[in-house]
Formats: structure tokens, sequence, C-alpha cells
């Protein structure tokens, strides 16, 4: 009896049930179509400084339960001053990130079903969906069939939640891989062998990548690119050859398509032939650019690309898929699983075998029922949908290209070739500094800054999908009224 009363006070604390969760949802769903509707007039980059929330806040969790309405007037008070709005049309930082109503509404769907994915049999459709969308993406971006688990060989494709982890379990499997080899050559391997490996990519290549060897413990080489920004295979040779000299051990090597700095491209034909010719394993990152790949006119970018034993990219950069979604795929997927695969017993299932345990090709055991993003929006748009939106923001980008060309006191620091504009003031680096500083004060247009060879420049990458031809006149119109201001003083 005691247990019943109990049982029932519990019931009345327990909130949302289904009625009030249709009335929650909808009031939310509301609150986010006005948040797009009246994005263009939110202040980019936010005002508040360090510790901000901490005051708007009780100092601990309420005894007793909110009410919901209570907790929806707090976003606007707590949460929305400090949201740096990724998806105004006026954000112009770093490389875009993905969003659209059809991956937002995949996200509710993966949410409600809520399942973990690590093995075939704890959620089928979780796996066999990804195994199938991976291949869809995979067609529509014109991979090589041996990336692809429809063409019957070894390979298939992953999602990851980040290009890092994609470059980090490349790396692993590489290293597994190669001290396997060594091993079965010589079976009283130096203790000291795995130190003496080492990995390449290009002085462009995206901090991850140094990452990735600090925690796989593999010596990473950033390589000196050429005029254009390129990895190039002479470079990388005569670096592979250097170290052999010295008694190290070249195993992998990452090409990037379209570097984070200022969108450069490495020459994968020319490394995925040094890379053939010395046996390593090439792994391509084309976190950003990969999207644009939906368009045929973009792949020249990614010749080559037959040669590599991994590529990645982020749907959820440009794709308009909500993160995270990082799609890797693999041309045998048995390197990977190799050099992952613990077996307990309480994962063992009679399917092993028949299908993918994602388990094996990543690092955590854990995986959300992310493909569901893909399918809803490979659908809603279509593939003539994804080139539409890839197309017009490389044209945005052309657009802002063509108003710093016309005026002399500018420069372009790489021609633009996706939605990058990499541009500076033919003045020094404090110029173009104080520049940059002044248009992030002024809160029309979010930008960050990057350094190539000790010459500091403005990023301007074209981001959200709202984003239109005459936002790109308002960023232009603010450079040019920054730009009044710091050279009056200059
Ligand atoms: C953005 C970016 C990354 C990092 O992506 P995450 O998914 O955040 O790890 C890696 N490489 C390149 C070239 C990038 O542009």
């Amino acid at each position: 009896m005691w247990c019943v009363r109990q049982l029932k006070q519990i019931a009345r604390l327990t909130k949302m049930d289904v009625e009030e969760f249709r009335a929650a949802s909808s009031q939310m769903t509301d609150y986010i179509i006005k948040y797009f509707n009246t994005i263009r007039d939110r202040r980019v980059l936010p005002e508040v400084e360090p510790g901000y929330l901490r005051t708007l806040l009780p100092s601990c969790a309420p005894d007793t339960p909110d009410e919901w309405s209570d907790i929806m007037a707090d976003i606007e008070r707590v949460i929305m001053p400090g949201v740096t709005h990724w998806h105004s049309p006026h954000f112009h930082a770093y490389f875009p990130t993905g969003n659209s109503f059809p991956a937002i509404l995949a996200d509710m769907l993966s949410d409600a079903i809520g399942c973990v994915g690590f093995t075939w049999i704890a959620s089928p459709a979780c796996t066999e969906l990804e195994v199938v969308m991976m291949d869809w993406l995979g067609q529509l971006l014109g991979l090589p069939p041996q990336f692809l688990a429809a063409s019957g060989g070894k390979g298939g494709g992953v999602i990851q939640g980040t290009a890092s982890e994609a470059t980090l379990v490349a790396l692993l499997s590489a290293r597994a891989k190669a001290l396997r080899l060594l091993k079965e050559k010589t079976p009283n391997l130096d203790p000291a062998t795995p130190s003496k490996l080492v990995a390449y990519t290009s002085d462009q290549a995206h901090s991850s990548v140094e990452r990735a060897g600090l925690l796989a413990g593999v010596k990473m080489r950033l390589i000196k690119t050429d005029k254009q920004f390129s990895l190039r295979g002479d470079s990388l040779r005569q670096a592979i050859l250097q170290d052999k000299e010295q008694g190290l051990i070249p195993i992998f090597v990452v090409g990037t398509v379209g570097a984070t700095p200022a969108c450069s491209f490495d020459n994968l034909r020319e490394i995925g032939q040094v890379t053939q010719e010395f046996d390593l394993w090439l792994h391509v990152d084309a976190a950003y650019a990969g999207s644009a790949f939906v368009c045929e006119e973009f792949r020249y970018l990614m010749d080559g690309v037959e040669l590599a034993h991994s590529f990645n990219f982020n749907p959820h950069k440009w794709l308009l898929v909500n993160f995270d979604c990082s799609a890797m795929w693999i041309t045998n997927a048995s390197d990977l699983v190799e050099a992952f695969n613990v077996d307990p017993l309480y994962l063992k299932h009679d399917q092993q075998g028949q299908v993918p345990d994602y388990r094996h090709w990543q690092i955590p055991l854990g995986r959300r029922f992310r493909s569901l993003k893909l399918w809803f929006v490979m659908r809603m748009y279509g593939k003539h949908g994804l080139q539409a939106h890839i197309r017009k923001q490389v044209a945005l980008a052309h657009q802002f290209e063509s108003y710093v060309k016309e005026d002399q006191r500018f420069e372009i620091i790489l021609p633009v070739t996706l939605g990058l504009v990499c541009f500076r003031l033919k003045k020094d680096n404090e110029v173009n500094e104080s520049l940059l500083k002044k248009l992030n004060a002024g809160g029309v247009i979010h930008l960050v800054p990057s350094k190539i060879n000790d010459i500091y420049f403005l990023r301007f990458a074209v981001c959200s999908r709202l984003t239109e031809s005459q936002d790109v006149q308002v960023a232009w119109q603010e450079v040019l009224k920054q730009t009044e201001l710091v050279l009056q003083k200059n």
C-alpha cells in the first residue's frame, strides 16, 4: 500500500505527458519558425562577457518541477543573448554548418527512437539505413565504386561524428595494419618500431590532422605546399625518401581537398601516385569541399580520388545536414575491423559478419541514428536541389569576389573555386587585423581571419542557406564602411 501511494506521488512529479508534449512541441515549432524568420535582425555575434550565463540562473536545479512556459520564456532571456547565429545570412566565419528542416525533423525522430545502434541487432534499421544512405551519398558525389558497399567489394561507408574522428580512425587503422604486416615479416620486431612510424600532410591541413598524429602516437610531418597552397607529389616523395634514409617508417598520408585556411586543393593524383609507389595509406580530408562534388563541374578538384584508401567529408558542413554527420568511406573495411575489434560476449549476435557492426568502424561504442538525416535531406532536396544549393552559394562567393576585385585597395589571396573568398587590403598585417576587429565589433557581419606564410587575410565564407545576393551586398557595404574608418587612422 505504501508503495502504491509513493508511486502516485511520483507520477504527480513526472512532468510532460503526451498531451503536454503535443502542446509544447507545437510551441517549440512556432518558436523555431519565428527564429528563422527574424534571424536577419539579430546581431550575428553576441556581445556577452564570459560568465554571463551563470548570473542569469539559480545556483541549483529546482526541487519541484518548473512550468514549461517558464522554460520557453527563458530561451530568449538566457540562451539567445549568448548565441552566435551560425545560420544568420550575415554569418561568414569558418566554414558553413548545415541546417535544414528535413534534417531537424530527422533528428526529432532519431531522438524519439533513441536507439544506440552499435551492432546490427541493437537496431537493424539504424545499421541498414546507414549502409544504404552511404551508398546513395557516395553515388551522388561520384565516388569510385570501390568505396561503395553495393559494389560487392570490401568497401563501404560509415557516419562518424566529425572529420577529426574520421582522420584519427583512418590513421589508427593504418598504424595497426602497418604494424601487423611488419610483425608478419619480422616476428621479433624491435619494440621501438612504433616510434619510427611517420605520417604526412600539408602545411595547409586542418589542425585536427596534426592532432590525430598526437593522439595516435605517430609523427605527423607538415610538408610545404606550392604557390597555390597545394601539396605536390615531388615534395611528398622527397620527404618520404629523407625519412626512410633516417630509418623511419612512412605509413600514412592525408591529402586535403578544400583546406581550411584558403580552400586550397592538394594534388591528389600526384600524391596518390607517391602513396602507391611506397605502399602508404592515403586518406582524403574533404570536410568542406566534399559537398560540392554533388555537382559534376567540381569533381575535377578530387581527380585521383580512386587512389585513396579512405575518403571523408562533412554533410554537416555544406550539405544541409545538421551537425553531427561526417561521412567516411573506406575501400577495405576489414582494415578498420581488424584494428578496432574486441568481441565481448554481451555484444555478440547470431548475424555477425553478414552486415557491418559499426562499433568496429569507430572509436565510441554508442552511436545515434544519424542516417535518418541523410535520408530525409536527400529525399526532400533530391540531387537537383542539393546541386542548386551548392551552385547558388558558389555564385554568391563569386559575387563578393567581384566586389573585391573591382576595388583597387584590395587583393584576392587565392582565386575563388567554391564558397570562400580570401582577401585583404593591400596594406600590412596590422591594418588588416584592425579591419577584421572593426567588422566583428560592428555586429553586422561575422568573419574570421587566416594567415599563410605570415600574410594575414580575411576569410569571407558563404555559410547560411538563407544568404541571398542582397546579403552579400550588405556584407560588402559593411567592409567598405569599416575600411574607410581603418584607412582614416592609418
Ligand atoms: C572543418 C574541417 C575539419 C574539422 O571538421 P570536424 O568535423 O569539426 O572535425 C577538418 N578538415 C577540414 C579541411 C575542415 O575544413
